[in-house]
């Protein structure tokens, strides 16, 4: 979490986005990825050849993709209406961060928000 912050605060005001890898529901890991958006201070889409990719290696027994990140350097980590647009209803996780803050959802058909997306309990372990 802390890198993904710095990640968002070091990219202001435009939007990152990346992979979220674990195993069951826990995240352990991340790739950032290309921001391809034509408006990444307002939009985020996740490079397809870097999506490719990830996929690829998790079929191949790498860790599981359980979701997607992006930043909203304005502050507010609720999914904006576009988001829900965009996202699948494939049971995937879906974090937002802004630098300092964090919320996770998860895009499911007929969400609180938006339709598509309901908010998951999130909480942020060290490990050594
Ligand atoms: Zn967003």
């Amino acid at each position: 979490m802390d890198a993904l912050q710095q990640l968002a605060a070091d990219a202001a005001p435009q939007e990152i986005c990346g992979i979220l890898l674990g195993v069951e529901n826990r995240v352990t890991g991340h790739i950032p990825t290309t921001n391809i958006s034509p408006s990444p201070e307002r939009h985020f889409e996740i490079d397809p050849a870097q999506l490719i990719q990830a996929e690829r290696t998790m079929r191949e027994g790498g860790a599981a993709i359980l979701g997607y990140y992006h930043s909203h350097p304005l502050g507010n980590v609720r999914p904006s209406s576009t988001d829900a647009e965009s996202a699948a209803a494939d049971g995937r996780l879906w974090l937002i961060v802004n630098g300092t803050d964090a919320a996770l959802w998860r895009a499911v058909p007929n969400g609180e928000i938006f339709g598509r997306f309901d908010k998951v309990a999130m909480d942020c372990l060290l490990i050594d």
